[in-house]
């Protein structure tokens, strides 16, 4: 059993902060050659590559939009021919919207559609060839608690994560014969930026305070009373990853502190 990445190369999209970092330190710090996704400063992303190469191995950066098929797509090959070989892929990349659904912006909808679910299917499609060909792979896509249960004011959010499992689970059985495991991990809710971004949102929808939304709404559902953090969903990552994980394939992790037990 080994937990050694190295000569693997690995994409994560949504990679400039939060999870996907931590994921893209935990797999390069295995020493995969990694490709990170996402927006960001082109200061902040050169200091992030620079930090991942410390590690001894190569990195770069891909900031395409993934709420296009085609640029998913683009990506992959792009990975492909820049690095020679994807063995590993994260789909990360995700959006949130908090409003009641007759107020949901249609547009908001589709978005989080195409980057929470659609992206995943793009990325999957593309990877796959080349992973059956080397009779090795490794797909986790990071869905959530949101997965299996639903909050109110999350339709988009809830239905693609939903979703992403339905995918997971297919994508699994089609690839099962081919040394490639397909995967989610589900965290209930876990300190980033998306976590903090909504704060407001979720205030204005429900009328309450900020520590009511951190104690009462966020925290209400995670029986634990405490966040996830990204280097525990990270270390499930590269877990996944490994030899040891061999035979784990089409599920759904749940990480969520009991959330989902409930
Ligand atoms: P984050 O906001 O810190 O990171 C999101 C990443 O996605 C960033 O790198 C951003 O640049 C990238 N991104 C956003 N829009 C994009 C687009 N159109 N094209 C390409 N990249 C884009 O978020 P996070 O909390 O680390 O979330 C990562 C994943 O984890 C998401 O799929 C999210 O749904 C899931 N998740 C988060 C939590 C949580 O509590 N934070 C809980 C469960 C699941």
């Amino acid at each position: 059993m080994t937990l050694s990445l190295k000569d693997r190369v690995a994409l994560i999209t949504g990679a400039t902060s939060g999870i996907g970092l931590a994921v893209a330190e935990a797999l390069a710090g295995a020493g995969a050659d990694v490709i990170i996704g996402g927006f960001g400063e082109a200061d902040a992303i050169a200091a992030t590559l620079t930090d991942l190469e410390a590690r001894g191995v190569r990195a770069a950066h891909d900031g395409s939009d993934l709420t296009s098929g085609d640029a998913v797509r683009a990506m992959v090959a792009k990975a492909e021919r820049d690095f020679g070989r994807l063995d590993i892929l994260v789909n990360n990349a995700g959006m949130q919207h908090v409003a009641p659904v007759e107020d949901f912006p249609a547009d908001r909808w589709d978005l989080i559609l195409a980057l929470n679910l659609t992206a995943a299917f793009h990325g999957m499609a593309a990877v796959v060839p080349g992973m059956k060909a080397r009779g090795w792979g490794r797909i986790i896509s990071t869905a959530s608690a949101h997965s299996i249960a639903a909050s109110p004011f999350k339709s988009a959010y809830v239905s693609a994560k939903h979703g992403l499992i339905g995918l997971t689970k297919t994508v699994a059985l089609e690839t099962a014969l081919h040394g490639i495991t397909v995967n989610a991990i589900s965290p209930g809710y876990v300190w980033t930026p998306l976590v903090e971004k909504q704060i407001p949102d979720t205030m204005a929808a429900r009328g309450l305070t900020r520590e009511q939304v951190l104690n009462d709404v966020l925290l209400a559902a995670q029986p634990t009373k405490a966040f996830v953090t990204v280097e525990q969903v990270a270390a499930m990552a590269l877990h996944l990853c490994s030899d040891a994980s061999a035979q784990i394939t089409g599920t759904n992790i749940s990480m969520d502190g009991g959330w989902t037990a409930g």
